[in-house]
């Protein structure tokens, strides 16, 4: 794991569908998998401000840190920059009547939600993501890198 970047808690990907299935709850699958959106101020996480990173449900790959985390009164959890630009990908989803930039997990491919130009500064980008995509793992000194 020594070459693992820090913040990730990588594992195998699913071959199939019938695997993601097994591996996530109902409602993880239907963000990350079916492209849903949980209810505004429904979710584990928009309230939350331990310390820490926000890994993909999915796969382990660390996503956000709490330190990039701010308070957007949308009632779903919202940070200004992602883990590593790499961490995420993004593309156009005109779906539902609506032009928005959809924000994917890199690694798995999962859906994770939408990124918006309202944020605040240093990026005045706002990523709004379902708490179900997500995972927080407060900072633990043993998973550090190996000096
Ligand atoms: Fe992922």
């Amino acid at each position: 794991m020594s070459t693992t970047p820090e913040g990730d808690s990588p594992v195998s990907l699913p071959q199939s569908e019938a695997e993601w299935k097994d591996r996530l709850t109902p409602e993880q699958h239907y963000i990350l998998r079916e492209k849903g959106t949980e209810r505004a101020f429904s979710g584990e996480y928009w309230q939350t401000k331990a310390p820490g990173t926000y890994q993909c449900a999915g796969c382990g790959q660390g996503l956000f840190e709490s330190n990039a985390k701010f308070d957007s009164g949308s009632g779903w959890p919202s940070f200004y920059k992602p883990t590593a630009p790499d961490r995420v990908q993004t593309t156009a989803d005109n779906s539902h009547m609506m032009q928005r930039t959809e924000v994917l997990c890199s690694h798995c491919g999962g859906h994770l939600g939408h990124v918006f130009n309202d944020g605040p500064q240093p990026t005045g980008l706002r990523y709004c993501i379902n708490s179900a995509a997500l995972k927080h793992c407060a900072q633990d000194p043993a998973n550090d890198k190996p000096a």
